[in-house]
């Protein structure tokens, strides 16, 4: 198969972890007979130096006619004075827009090996915990009106929570066949005993369920998810839900797993052509010295390969070569620990691929 992706490698630790993972992916293209285009896309703060913008139009065009977009990550200090339509997130804003993308997505996934860096008990780590939270991205709370008013001689601040009906449609079918290329169980998150468009959101779900009868589909409450996901993780598997009960729980299941450097995400929309991410920043503090974790960027090369690519033997392989090089006792300086051998993002790219096979 021949995919063309768009390589935005961004600032800071961006271009060294991005390096590492399009290696990865040269290797997979090697052993499985693809091929990979890359297209090289300025974004974020080498953007605003060199082009006085942060996603300049001709880039965003890039994007959008690939086949799918990899973000290692943008923004620094040296833009943090630029005016705020010029900041580098301001970027990647208008790229999810650009692209059509209404969901995010992340794995928590605790890899057996840095079970010690979770916070939570080991009896509960040990069940295994590997779930996914789908989050609606463009919709709900956040983009409805929002106002401050006098009223009765004191302020009221009002927010609005709207959902349509197509708009709950578009993300339940992102979960349910998320949920298909996993193990077939979607939880959808809501507060239907308040919240009418949480209603509605429950209502459509019951409704996309009769499309996907092999996927399982349960309902929870937001308040009681928050604490199923400390309480016992091990019984999700998709988690779909809300825009601002997503942005929360899914920090929440980030912490869980207690290393940032290692998750990947996905943003997907109507198209296959998804934007794949780690997600941490740019990491300023550690730029320049190969000591950042590329594996949140390499897993965000695998999930590529299984939404939007579909690809899941290939992204196996991924997965089951990061699995192995830690069982060796491979770490990152981030995800250190004692007894462990420590390497810089170079060489850890290097050991992935050397673990890389075809089953
Ligand atoms: P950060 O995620 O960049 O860093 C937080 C801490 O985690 C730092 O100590 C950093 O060294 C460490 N860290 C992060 N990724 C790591 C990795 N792969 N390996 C090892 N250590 C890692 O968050 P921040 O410091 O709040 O933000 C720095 C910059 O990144 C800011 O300009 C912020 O706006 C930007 N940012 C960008 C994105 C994005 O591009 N999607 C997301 C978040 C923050």
């Amino acid at each position: 198969m021949t995919k063309n992706i768009a390589v935005i490698r961004g600032d800071g630790i961006g271009p060294e972890i991005v390096e590492q993972a399009l290696k990865v992916l040269n290797k997979v293209a090697e052993i499985y007979g693809h091929t990979f285009n890359y297209t090289d896309v300025d974004m974020g703060g080498c953007a605003i130096d060199k082009w006085g913008n942060p996603l300049p139009e001709e880039m965003l065009k890039k994007c959008v006619e690939s086949d799918s977009v990899l973000l290692g990550a943008v923004g620094g200090e040296k833009w943090n004075s630029v005016p705020g339509d010029m900041r580098p997130e301001k970027g990647l804003l208008r790229l999810r827009a650009g692209m059509g993308v209404y969901s995010n997505n992340r794995p928590a996934k605790i890899w057996k090996q840095l079970a010690d860096a979770s916070p939570l008990k080991k009896e509960i780590v040990d069940k295994g915990i590997d779930f996914i939270i789908v989050r609606e991205l463009i919709g709900g709370i956040y983009f409805g009106e929002h106002k401050t008013d006098e009223e009765n001689g004191e302020k009221k601040a009002v927010d609005v929570l709207a959902y349509t009906e197509s708009e709950i449609e578009r993300i339940g079918r992102i979960g349910f066949e998320t949920a298909r290329k996993r193990n077939k169980r979607l939880c959808s998150v809501e507060k239907s005993n308040v919240l009418d468009s949480s209603r509605l959101w429950k209502a459509v779900m019951h409704r996309l369920a009769e499309e996907y009868p092999d996927v399982e589909l349960s309902d929870m409450l937001v308040d009681n998810c928050a604490m199923q996901i400390v309480k016992n993780p091990a019984q999700f598997d998709v988690i779909v839900t809300e825009n601002m009960f997503g942005d929360i729980l899914s920090d929440e299941a980030s912490m869980i797993t207690g290393s940032i450097g290692m998750i990947p995400s996905s943003s997907l929309g109507a198209s296959s052509c998804g934007l794949y991410e780690p997600i941490h920043g740019s990491a300023p503090d550690i730029a320049g010295m190969d000591i950042a974790n590329p594996i949140g960027t390499i897993l965000s090369a695998a999930m590529m390969l299984r939404y939007s690519f579909d690809m899941p033997e290939e992204a196996d392989a991924i997965e089951n070569a990061v699995s192995a090089v830690l069982d060796d006792g491979f770490r990152t300086a981030d995800i250190m620990s004692d007894g462990c051998k420590k390497v810089g993002c170079c060489e850890m790219g290097k050991l992935i691929i050397s673990k890389l096979e075809r089953k």
